[in-house]
């Protein structure tokens, strides 16, 4: 027999043994997933519901002052017979499952483990630095996503300052993709460390949000020292952002969090 096909067979058995979902049999039961961590309970991560974090390792993006270096440089420590066992006890618990990281949208796995998911009755939001627009076009024509929660991480000159990479047109397309569509409901967010942002910027990405008719919450979030390393060694800032020089508009919300 075709080695394939007898490899095939194995996991289909190993599926049938073990319950793991059926679009899951090419992957092996043992087969560690680029999860770092699960945080099994939130109230605060995904608007009106209780959900768990499942915390994705790897990132593109190298923004200077990401507090989550271990998970951004780290590997898998979670094989997937134990993410569905979790899932499966979970169920009538929990309403909602966070994809979440270093940067989900990267591990070419997710789309399949996001339909297993939806199949298992949860709902589910995708934080972004949105830099996968094909991505997230295949997850709203599947019905895969509830929420989404995009990083703007700043306007085109500044962008690769701030993430160490040219990707902001990939960005803007995931941005246009939320922003003409009505089904799923989603939030922008911009961290702020004023060694890397300034006024300007934010006004600019005000602007941009205004031109682009977006009806939703902006959330500009002041960088916080918890004390740990950043990804970029970043120091403490000098000065917290002048909130109030920004632009105000009508169109949509702008909420500021961890400001003094
Ligand atoms: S803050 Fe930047 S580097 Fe850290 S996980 Fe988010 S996108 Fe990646």
């Amino acid at each position: 027999m075709d080695t394939t096909v007898i490899a095939r067979s194995i996991e289909t058995k190993q599926s049938i043994e073990t319950g793991l979902p059926r679009s899951l049999t090419v992957v092996r039961n043992d087969k560690i997933l680029p999860i770092y961590d699960v945080t099994p309970f939130t109230m605060l991560d995904f608007p009106g519901k209780c959900a768990a974090i499942i915390w994705f390792s790897g990132c593109n993006m190298r923004c200077g002052y990401c507090h989550n270096p271990q998970i951004v440089k780290g590997k898998g420590t979670q094989g997937i017979a134990d993410i569905f066992t979790f899932l499966k006890k979970r169920k009538g618990l929990l309403d909602g499952i966070v994809l979440s990281g270093g940067e989900a949208s990267i591990y070419p796995g997710l789309p399949g483990f996001a339909a297993c998911v939806k199949d298992m009755g949860y709902a589910i939001k995708l934080d972004t630095n949105g830099t996968r627009p094909d991505l997230v076009q295949s997850f709203l024509d599947q019905g895969l996503l509830d929420y989404v929660a995009l990083d703007y991480k700043a306007p085109p000159e500044k962008f690769k300052t701030v993430t160490g990479i040219e990707k902001f047109q990939a960005f803007e397309k995931t941005l246009d993709l939320l922003c003409t569509q009505t089904i799923v409901p989603f939030e922008i967010r911009t961290t702020v460390h004023t060694a890397l942002m300034e006024e300007r910027d934010i006004s600019a990405i005000i602007n941009d949000l205004e031109s682009r008719d977006y009806k939703g919450s902006y959330y500009i979030q002041n960088y916080i020292n918890n004390g740990g390393p950043t990804l970029g060694m970043l120091p403490s800032q000098e000065r917290t952002l002048d909130l109030s020089v920004l632009p105000t508009n009508k169109k949509f919300s702008i909420e500021f969090r961890n400001f003094p």
